[in-house]
């Protein structure tokens, strides 16, 4: 019996499980992390400290083994660049006629290499796309050398799965398309087609990875009323994304018209066409950009924690399946009804909390999983996905040997369990283990419902699917026109990056619990399976793939 027992734990555990219990286990680990002490972790600060005391000992009590460099722990070493406003400036230049621009109208990133000083040539590229793969080209035509890319934050209307759109608009396939065609930085328009207040779920989970280097310049997210915002960027220099732009600007809705003047075409027309998805015009502007920047540099190191349940096989114990999420929120900001402390209770203490319990239900059931389960919590998601990536190509195990990184963040249990989201589903067979694993439990799948939010790429699981590592991440899914869809919408609306992502709002926590069953349950077969995870053969990212 007790035999039986073991051979079908994950899916005995499934029937068996205490969800009310368990769910408030998992609910205390959230009572820690999204503490008003801990200052909503912010990467490198005192709180973000704790967190990760917390976490490497609340491995140790499961019985994870250490799988760090330093015990549980990979140390990460971060470069910060803050923007000394007084010092720096923007300002078009046209017949020899200087008009300043103010903040109002548009920001510097300090993600950017940004030159001290700096007078260059202006492009409407559109987009700022150039997708082979799509037969789509901004750039057709256009003379970039020397010159700053102003483009539309956007989709556009490129003709492609969702995730090679995503892929596409990230930052760093944008700026190495612009970087390739000559181009010296890039001037960004946000995004018109998203509602202005409204940040979809994960927006800027990956500011860098959606805009290049925008919203982190003057007047960045969360440090309203206390100066430039922080960007940080990896110490290890090969790891970095954003090398050799010299200049990288947010322009904002005000500020658009400005950079238009002359041009022949206005920034409605364009906004316009933009927010109706259609083709862009590509043109030159009239006079140039002139930069000064000022930059202040510092050091933060912030470490990824890392426990690992090792396989029981002698072979596929030396493979790696990956379950991540980020322990590092962002911090204390602009006051809310007098609170300015961004808890991050969904975003992500909820996924760190259900990787705990991950690791708990599989150590306590006695399952021996074939291959080794790294349980991985990473630090500054919240800058770039920075901690993701050191650990996807600085591992601490063999990086040839990870098979699988199964990522959650804000996996979103508002409601009762009906629908499992998942981004990446018909890119690799892990989508079919999550089909086999959800069926069984009697939930369904659901593809990603809004591919234009750009989720597969908006979290840690990117830094491997870049790194060929098949990789799914998950949301509690619903239905449009249910109730489930306005507390999801309203969630992201009212909560999101806001001081209200706290230990006072409601949550199903027993449908938590029975999620993480499920996720336990997959982990199980992707561990055991005898062949490792693999990429579709008509999957985009299977380029990638060593
Ligand atoms: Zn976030």
């Amino acid at each position: 019996m007790r035999q039986t027992i073991l051979l079908l734990s994950a899916a005995f555990a499934l029937f068996a499980a205490d969800f009310v219990a368990e769910g408030d286990r998992w609910w205390a680990h959230i009572q820690f992390l999204a503490d008003d002490k801990l200052q909503g972790r912010d990467t490198g600060s005192d709180g973000y400290r704790e967190a990760v005391k917390y976490v490497a000992g609340q491995m140790e009590t499961f019985g994870l083994k250490a799988a760090g460099t330093d015990g549980y722990l990979q140390p990460v070493k971060f470069e910060t660049r803050q923007l000394v406003d007084a010092e720096s400036s923007l300002a078009l230049i046209r017949d020899g006629v200087e008009t300043r621009l103010e903040r109002a109208d548009a920001s510097l990133s300090a993600r950017a290499d940004l030159a001290p000083a700096l007078q260059a040539p202006m492009v409407f590229v559109g987009y700022g796309l150039r997708i082979p793969e799509a037969h789509y080209d901004d750039f057709a035509g256009l003379d970039l050398r020397g010159k700053i890319a102003v483009y539309v934050n956007a989709p556009g209307p490129v003709d492609a799965p969702g995730p090679v759109k995503s892929h596409f608009g990230s930052a760093a396939e944008r700026w190495n398309a612009l970087k390739a065609a000559g181009a010296v930085g890039s001037a960004t328009i946000m995004n018109p087609r998203r509602a202005v207040g409204v940040n979809p779920p994960g927006a800027d989970d990956a500011a860098a990875a959606d805009t290049p280097g925008a919203g982190r310049g003057r007047g960045g997210r969360g440090g309203g009323g206390r100066g430039p915002q922080k960007s940080f960027l990896l110490a290890d220099q090969d790891l970095r994304d954003s090398t050799g732009q010299k200049i990288a600007v947010t322009v904002t809705r005000a500020g658009g018209e400005k950079f238009f003047e002359g041009s022949g075409h206005t920034f409605d027309e364009i906004l316009k066409l933009a927010q109706e998805n259609r083709p862009l015009p590509t043109f030159p502007l009239t006079g140039t950009l002139r930069s000064k920047a000022v930059v202040q540099r510092d050091t933060v190191e912030a470490p990824n924690v890392a426990g690992m349940l090792p396989g029981s096989d002698p072979n596929l114990k030396n493979e790696y399946v990956i379950m991540s999420a980020h322990l590092d929120h962002i911090g204390v900001g602009r006051p809310v009804n007098g609170d300015n402390i961004n808890n991050g209770a969904m975003d992500d203490a909820s996924g760190i909390a259900s990787i705990l319990e991950i690791a708990r239900i599989l150590k306590e059931s006695g399952a021996h999983p074939k291959r080794s389960i790294l349980f991985l919590a990473v630090t500054a998601e919240e800058k770039g996905e920075l901690g993701s990536r050191y650990f996807a190509m600085r591992p601490t195990v063999d990086r040839k040997q990870i098979v699988a990184d199964i990522n959650l963040d804000m996996f979103m249990p508002l409601f009762a369990l009906k629908f499992i989201e998942v981004q990446g589903l018909a890119e690799s067979t892990l989508g079919d283990a999550i089909r086999e694993t959800a069926k069984a439990a009697g939930v369904a799948v659901q593809a990603d419902k809004e591919p234009d939010q750009n989720r597969f790429i908006r979290s840690d699981q990117y830094s491997f699917i870049r790194n060929g590592v098949p990789s799914l991440a998950f949301k509690f899914g619903y239905e449009f026109g249910t109730p489930e869809d306005k507390i999801f919408h309203d969630w992201v609306r009212d909560r999101y990056h806001k001081p209200s992502d706290d230990l006072n709002q409601p949550v199903d926590k027993a449908a938590a619990a029975q999620f993480d069953r499920i996720i336990a349950a997959l982990l199980e077969k992707v561990a055991d399976d005898p062949t490792r995870p693999r990429w579709k053969d008509d999957s985009f990212f299977k380029r990638y793939a060593r």
